[in-house]
């Protein structure tokens, strides 16, 4: 275990640094990891952002973005670096398996494993921890974690600012989550501040579409779209060979539950696509509804109450089937 005195005294030197962060990377993964990395690199830390998988396009601009490497892309490169490394920054996960393969590494490696992070229930893998479940984004705690328990608020520049941004932006979406509290929206000002161009992110992440990815959204909305009024919810199931016939690419499925979500009465939203090698289900929902206790309970997966999702290894048709056998279970949550 590391105290913050040790911590601080440790990254007073310069250190041999590996950042990671879970796979198929999200904003706030992208963001924590690439926010951090530019704060590291001011004080002339040796840091490398590692991720488990490749991310999508409209992630692929912050700054430091070009350094990534790629697990899967550059495997022996990354096992060197994670077995070298003096400590290894595990952000928006707390359970190995989140990493893939990488899991085996970074729990081989000596070097102290700091966990920021902010899902429910941490595995016990850290020697420090900056963990709060009522943080919007893991960006948050990162802006957290360099102001306030670093005291380095003068290295917070622009290059910072855009990623935790980013990182904030997205996992709250849009600052619409019922955890965007006033407190969230002072450091988001203060990274406006910092140099952060709050607009022009939003267009980079939101208004980067293809032409390719605003057709399948028709596709989903016109043919996969199914409503069960009687449970307040909406499910959008895609099977692989639409996937194919659309040509999706990483991160094009990305948003698109929340168009079901967007209807007045419905509570709880589900993005259900048959992937090559299983079936993933993403869940939105409103207000006091736990979505992450569906996938948590029914599909190997976790999340927040708000934003949650898990995989099957079943078929999409019998992954419907069971998602809609478990509504009865919640429907008083669901249409209170
Ligand atoms: P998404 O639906 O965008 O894939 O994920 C929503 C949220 O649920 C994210 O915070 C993500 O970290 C979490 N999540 C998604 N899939 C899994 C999973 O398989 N296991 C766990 N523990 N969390 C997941
Ligand atoms: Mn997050």
């Amino acid at each position: 275990m590391l105290d913050l005195a040790s911590l601080k005294e440790l990254l007073a030197q310069p250190q041999k640094i590996v950042i990671t962060t879970h796979h198929k990377p999200d904003g706030d993964a992208m963001g924590s990891s690439l926010g951090l990395y530019n704060y590291l690199i001011q004080q002339g830390h040796h840091a490398k952002v590692i991720t488990p998988t490749d991310y999508p396009d409209f992630l692929s601009w912050m700054p430091g973005n070009e350094e990534v490497i790629i697990y899967t892309e550059q495997q022996e490169r990354s096992a060197a670096l994670i077995a070298d490394a003096d400590i290894v920054f595990c952000l928006d996960f707390n359970a190995l398996g989140r990493i893939n393969q990488m899991g085996e590494l970074v729990g081989a490696s000596s070097a102290y494993k700091i966990m920021i992070d902010h899902h429910l229930e941490p595995e016990d893998f850290d020697d420090y921890r900056h963990w709060n479940i009522n943080a919007c984004a893991t960006a948050q705690l990162i802006y957290d974690f360099i102001v306030n328990e670093l005291h380095h608020p003068e290295l917070v520049n622009k290059d910072v600012a855009t990623c935790l941004y980013t990182g904030i932006m997205t996992d709250s979406a849009s600052f619409r989550l019922p955890n965007t509290t006033s407190t969230v929206h002072r450091i988001v000002a203060d990274l406006i501040d910092a140099g952060a161009v709050n607009w022009r992110i939003h267009e980079l992440v939101y208004n980067s579409a293809s032409e390719g990815r605003l057709r399948f959204l028709g596709h989903c909305l016109a043919n996969c779209l199914e409503v069960l009024p009687e449970y307040n919810t909406a499910i959008i199931a895609v099977n692989k060979a639409d996937l194919e016939k659309y040509d999706v690419d990483t991160g094009d499925t990305e948003g698109i539950v929340n168009y079901a979500l967007s209807m007045g009465n419905i509570r709880l939203a589900a993005f259900i696509v048959e992937r090559r090698d299983k079936v993933k289900l993403s869940l939105r929902s409103k207000g006091e509804f736990p979505a992450n206790e569906i996938v948590k309970k029914y599909f190997s997966g976790g999340g927040h109450r708000n934003a949650a999702g898990g995989h099957s290894e079943d078929s999409l048709e019998q992954v419907i089937q069971q998602f809609k056998l478990i509504l009865p279970e919640y429907k008083k949550l669901l249409i209170q």
